[in-house]
């Protein structure tokens, strides 16, 4: 039986997870953990210790999260939903900056409004409400990128690359040579990286056995990668509060909007119960007939909710192959930060216990190399006002 981990992986030297994007020569990194980056060195680990008989058994008892920059193991910093916005010209939280803010719930309850005949008198807009003495900012809106943890705050993180410059070496004649200079980008050794792991008890040993002799992403062999990796202890609300604040906090926002709208005659309360569903790593999703698709196709036990509302977009992923130190075949995806929200009846439709499911298993494919990571009710959708 597998349960929720967190784990917390400390880097001791560069990590390397250059990229190449489809098309161009470009090289670029990736600004947090992929799981599939451990699942390969635990493989290589096994391979290493004459275990090659056990992967597929030991795998399947394993799968990994995604591990998101932080500057403390018991932080777990998450990645923003797409509906985050914060100003363009003073992007940030307040009181530093102008503030961010969450706009799925407004966006849901408007909707949800408009297809039972409400009408507004203006469309929907999202300007910055920040104002001081001097003045209102009343400027226009960006989706905020990047992780955030919440200690007392609200707090952006972000992680340091550094620049080394490599000369290769022509083995033959055992020189270097001005044209064989290149330059690796790599994770700069700060912070940490915190993240969830899905495992039988007592599988977190080998996992830190492996990665910590192992390492991760790339040019292990030259020194990068090396990690040091623990259990820790982060604290989550459980899902069932999330999805209930959720909604206390939707019947709010609707109320408002009724009391705006030119016309007249609504339920002045949703008439449903309402969860989102997002995603905290890229996804790879197919339809029944196993094409590539943007919408999750969920196997629910009970009744089935209705999908109602999507803010999302497509992305390219590509897998690492420690083994083969080259990245796998790219696939279309939707992206980080992507956000479905469901509806039921009532929330005696809702089987909390199913919701907890989903987030164990993830969704789509390779959920075991953390595509498909997904936060019921992600708690910044709380976040209606500038903070
Ligand atoms: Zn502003």
């Amino acid at each position: 039986m597998k349960e929720e981990i967190f784990v917390s992986i400390t880097p001791k030297s560069p990590i390397y997870l250059g990229e190449i994007k489809p098309n161009t020569s470009f090289l670029s990194s990736k600004n947090y953990l992929p799981g599939g980056l451990l699942l390969g060195a635990l493989g290589e680990y096994l391979v290493r210790s004459k275990r090659e008989g056990e992967i597929r058994e030991i795998t399947k008892k394993i799968r990994f999260g995604n591990f998101f920059p932080s500057r403390g193991e018991t932080l777990w910093a998450i990645p923003f939903p797409v509906t985050s916005l914060e100003c363009k010209r003073e992007p940030g939280f307040k009181p530093k900056s102008h503030g961010i803010f969450d706009s799925l719930l407004v966006s849901l309850a408007y909707e949800e409004l408009k297809n039972i005949g409400a009408k507004f008198p203006v469309p929907l807009d999202f300007k910055c409400r920040y104002s001081d003495s001097n003045s209102n900012c009343n400027g226009r809106m960006d989706r905020a990128l990047g992780f955030f943890i919440k200690e007392k705050n609200y707090e952006k993180v972000s992680l340091t690359r550094i620049s080394q410059t490599k000369v290769a070496i022509n083995r033959r004649r055992n020189t270097a040579e001005k044209e064989m200079l290149y330059s690796v980008t790599a994770l700069a050794p700060k912070g940490v990286f915190v993240g969830r792991v899905w495992a039988a008890n007592g599988e977190v040993e080998l996992i830190k056995e492996a990665i910590e002799a192992i390492g991760i992403g790339g040019l292990t062999g030259r020194g990068y990668g090396k990690v040091e990796l623990k259990e820790s202890e982060v604290r989550v609300e459980p899902i069932e509060k999330r999805v209930k604040e959720f909604n206390e906090i939707l019947r709010r926002v609707w109320k408002d909007l009724t009391s705006i709208s030119v016309n007249s005659g609504f339920p002045n309360e949703p008439q449903g119960f309402y969860f989102s569903l997002d995603l905290l790593s890229p996804a790879i999703l197919r339809d029944q007939n196993g094409l590539p698709t943007l919408k999750p196709n969920l196997n629910w036990i009970g009744t089935k909710p209705e999908l109602v509302f999507i803010s999302n977009s497509s992305t390219f992923i590509s897998g690492w192959s420690t083994a083969w130190g080259l990245y796998k075949e790219t696939y279309m995806g939707t992206s980080m930060g992507s956000v479905y929200v469901f509806r039921v009846d009532s929330e005696k439709d809702i089987s909390y216990e199913e919701l907890e499911r989903i987030e164990l298993e993830g969704i789509g494919e390779r959920t075991n190399e953390g595509f498909g990571e997904v936060l019921i009710c992600h708690p910044f959708h709380k976040e209606v006002e500038q903070v």
